[in-house]
């Protein structure tokens, strides 16, 4: 049975894949940077339970990355 990445919808092999821990979709990961895979999503460490977090560019795309805005222009005058 093959999968398929639910970001770009091609075939994944069994070494260069991930789980996305919004939508449960597996994506394309590349875990050597000589494998051909493509990105199709990201991880990162979790600080709070400095476990390991995976997300497909899907979900990554549907959270808004909270920014922090320069807002501070007050005693600069
Ligand atoms: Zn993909
Ligand atoms: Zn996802």
């Amino acid at each position: 049975m093959e999968q398929q990445c639910c970001v770009c919808g091609e075939p994944l092999d069994e070494m260069n894949v991930s789980r996305c821990r919004g939508c449960g979709g597996y994506f394309h990961q590349a875990w050597s940077t000589k494998s051909e895979v493509p990105q199709c999503g990201k991880y990162w460490i979790d600080e709070d339970s400095y476990a390991l977090v995976f997300a497909c560019a899907r979900c990554l795309r549907a959270v808004p990355v909270p920014q922090h805005q320069p807002d501070d222009h007050g005693g600069l005058e």
